[in-house]
């Protein structure tokens, strides 16, 4: 079934690249395998598949300890302070920084580990009040902030769209994302070169990847519809 579903996946994902004028290698498709067992991650590394996307630190950790293929970890989900200690070192990257306290929990931890963290800023494009995520308006005082950090790698920026059944809805959500990037980068900030963009989901990933994105989160669309009872 995984096959299947990445078949699709793929395809759609390098049409949305041919008609932007993108090169398929330009977009990482990381698969969030959040709610779902080992076997099915199984049978996606089966599949090819090498970068994981999961939101709840305890699920991400049990799931590390369980899978021994070299495959890439992303932590997409809201991140308490507490709990940094048991990632950094073992996440490829952070998308969900969202507080300048979180960025500095995370260099301290990165700094006792002697590793450095790659970190994507959290945007809240949509301004939803039931969002986590920096204001665009605050993004580039944030990023400046927290790029000072040692052990901390900025990376870019993450956002998570608002939830729609038309997926065009949310274009200029993501072309806002891309043009913040593109401000930012103009600037020339010391430690600071936006080279990822994590945006798109199921629902509105190939409008993503038209407007720029670098990284696609990937879940239902991958692993089917989940079920949280
Ligand atoms: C669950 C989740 C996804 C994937 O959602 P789907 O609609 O199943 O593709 C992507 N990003 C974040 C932050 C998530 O929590």
């Amino acid at each position: 079934m995984i096959q299947e579903n990445l078949l699709d996946v793929e395809r759609k994902l390098q049409e949305a690249c041919h008609r932007s004028g993108r090169h398929r290698e330009e977009v990482t498709l990381i698969a969030v395998s959040k709610t779902k067992p080992i076997e099915l991650i199984q049978e996606a590394i089966a599949a090819h598949l090498t970068e994981f996307g999961e939101n709840k630190v305890q699920e991400l950790c049990e799931k590390m300890d369980l899978i021994q293929e070299p495959v890439h970890w992303h932590m997409i989900g809201h991140l308490q302070k507490n709990k940094v200690k048991y990632i950094v070192g073992r996440v490829a990257c952070i998308h969900s920084v969202d507080s300048i306290e979180l960025a500095e929990q995370i260099s301290k931890e990165a700094v006792k580990k002697q590793v450095e963290c790659q970190v994507l800023a959290e945007i809240n494009i949509s301004g939803e009040l039931s969002k986590f995520g920096i204001s665009p308006e605050e993004t580039e005082n944030f990023l400046r902030k927290i790029s000072k950090f040692p052990n901390l790698r900025v990376r870019g920026l993450m956002t998570v769209a608002p939830f729609t059944e038309n997926a065009e809805e949310n274009r200029t959500y993501f072309r806002q994302m891309k043009q913040l990037s593109v401000d930012i980068n103009a600037k020339n900030i010391d430690n600071i070169t936006i080279d990822m963009l994590s945006m798109g989901m199921t629902g509105d990933y190939e409008v993503a990847v038209e407007e720029g994105a670098t990284h696609i989160r990937v879940g239902t669309g991958i692993f089917g519809e989940r079920n949280y009872h």
